[in-house]
């Protein structure tokens, strides 16, 4: 049922699930579809979380985090959601990239990975398959010793254009830098070199809706503009949560919420053990972006370029150069008016760059807003030198930074794809500490981004499932 902003959740409930970002829903749904009785609260006034979208006026939509994922959300949202999810789906065309080390297409899958390194990088076929393989090897179980730097160098010494051939996709994808544990990278990128890049035919928008529809229909009780104060624990045991100076009690707490928030804010240091607090005093925030959405003028058009374009001006690649505040690297996402046909559909394109959080605070107002404009006024530039005679076309910009993403989303520090690595051992050891308590949501640059989150959601649903079967001796349906 969706509750009104007026309702009061009528507990007690076997779980509630704190935050609808893809992580949140997913666990929602499968434990609604397990038996369990859900209430799934969000402070925000819709579902989605980072997988949102916004309107402006004359029908302008803009997706926020739909630029691509992993082939494999479609075997998820079959598995986790429904047919009619999982079916609009679509293997994005091409991606390019620009940049004063070469310029140059890819469908993004390892067999044209490959054929590029052989043939514009001068690689043989042994080691370019040899870097394939050693991803292949990986195992999210290993420990994370060697680092990306160390894998790049083991295969490629002394070659900055391979390092930012291989690279730059994924730093802008979720801020890895050359100093991140191999594996992280490893996973990211062998899931997306497996069969290209996807995005969702017809935006988020659409995409939440089904969503939404899925979880009334398997009896999730969902209430937006719900932002949850506490998360009440009770001797190490989690009795329920409070809204609004409002008690709700449930055998079990799922937070999609970010971890650090979860741990500090939402439980409290002094819940948990202090080898915990240790762990938990260590994890790092993942880096935040900033974006640039640009809408086309109505009835205007430019010609097919390809759906995502890393551009960027350094001479050489470092991953410092796509964090730094100067930018000088930027992605351009074009979304075509097929993706939302029933629209009517128009033109829009969105340029992403990674950002850091501490150089967009403590600016003054007149300051914050000037590092906007040069924001926008940097990727009108570069998108007129990708697309000339683009400016005169485009007639709304709007630019968000990490302060945006922070005031959204509460993620600290803007962070748009959860935690570094050292997050998802203490977001699995939540439920060691406090019975009942459970996290899903971008942790560990594996778990993070649209797939990551939904998988962590589905893995995390089923150990809720477990634990409340435990405590009532019912056993329901698990995961496939
Ligand atoms: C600009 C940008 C571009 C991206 N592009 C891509 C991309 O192209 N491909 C990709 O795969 N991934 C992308 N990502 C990352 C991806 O969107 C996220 O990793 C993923 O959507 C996060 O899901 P999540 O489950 O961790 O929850 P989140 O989306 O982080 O949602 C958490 C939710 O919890 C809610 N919440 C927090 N605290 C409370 C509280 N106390 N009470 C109630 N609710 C609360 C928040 O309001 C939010 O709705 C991008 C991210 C950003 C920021």
């Amino acid at each position: 049922m969706l509750l009104l902003k007026k309702d009061r959740p009528s507990g007690p409930y076997d779980v509630v699930v704190i935050g609808s970002g893809l992580g949140g829903m997913t666990a929602a749904n499968m434990l609604a579809r397990q038996g369990h009785k859900v209430l799934l609260l969000e402070a925000h006034n819709k579902l989605g979380g980072l997988a949102t979208w916004f309107r402006r006026p004359d029908g302008k939509i803009f997706d926020v985090s739909l630029h691509g994922f992993p082939a494999g959300m479609i075997k998820t949202c079959r598995r986790y959601w429904n047919k009619e999810i999982a079916d609009r789906i679509v293997r994005i065309k091409k991606v390019r990239f620009k940049n004063p080390q070469f310029d140059l297409d890819t469908d993004f899958t390892e067999e044209d990975y490959k054929r590029i390194l052989r043939e514009k990088f001068g690689l043989t076929r042994e080691v370019a398959q040899g870097f394939f393989d050693a991803l292949r090897e990986m195992n999210f179980y290993d420990r994370p010793e060697t680092t990306i730097g160390e894998l790049f160098n083991n295969f490629f010494p002394g070659r900055n254009d391979i390092v930012r051939f291989l690279l730059e996709p994924i730093t802008y994808a979720n801020g890895s830098t050359l100093e991140d544990p191999a594996i992280a990278y490893g996973i990211v990128f062998s899931n997306f070199m497996n069969k290209g890049v996807y995005i969702f035919q017809g935006g988020t928008d659409l995409m939440i809706e089904l969503m939404k529809a899925e979880l009334l229909k398997n009896g999730v009780d969902i209430k937006l503009h719900s932002e949850v104060e506490k998360i009440l624990v009770e001797n190490r045991q989690v009795t329920g949560v409070r809204i609004a100076g409002d008690e709700i009690k449930a055998r079990a707490v799922l937070s999609n919420a970010h971890l650090i928030s979860t741990i500090f804010k939402l439980v409290g240091q002094e819940h948990f053990s202090p080898t915990f607090t240790k762990i938990a005093q260590a994890i790092r925030p993942n880096t935040s972006s900033c974006q640039v959405y640009m809408g086309f003028k109505q009835g205007e058009s430019i010609p097919y370029m390809g759906d995502l374009i890393f551009c960027s001006k350094a001479q050489q690649f470092s991953t410092e150069m796509l964090l730094n505040p100067a930018v000088e690297g930027q992605t351009f996402s074009f979304y075509y008016p097929e993706m939302r046909a029933e629209n009517g559909g128009v033109y829009s394109v969105v340029s992403s760059s990674n950002a850091r959080y501490e150089d967009w605070t403590n600016l003054s107002t007149e300051d914050y807003r000037a590092r906007k404009q040069h924001l926008i006024d940097r990727a009108l530039h570069d998108l007129e030198e990708l697309v000339p005679g683009v400016r005169s076309k485009i007639d709304f910009t709007e630019a968000a930074t990490p302060l945006t993403l922070e005031r959204f989303t509460r993620h600290p520090m803007g962070a748009s794809f959860g935690t570094k690595f050292e997050g998802l051992e203490a977001s699995k050891k939540l439920s060691e500490e406090i019975s009942g308590l459970y996290h899903a949501g971008s942790v560990g640059i594996i778990m993070s981004g649209w797939l990551g989150a939904a998988n962590y959601g589905a893995i995390q649903s089923h150990a809720v499932d477990t634990y409340l079967t435990k405590q009532t001796g019912v056993a329901h349906d698990t995961i496939s």
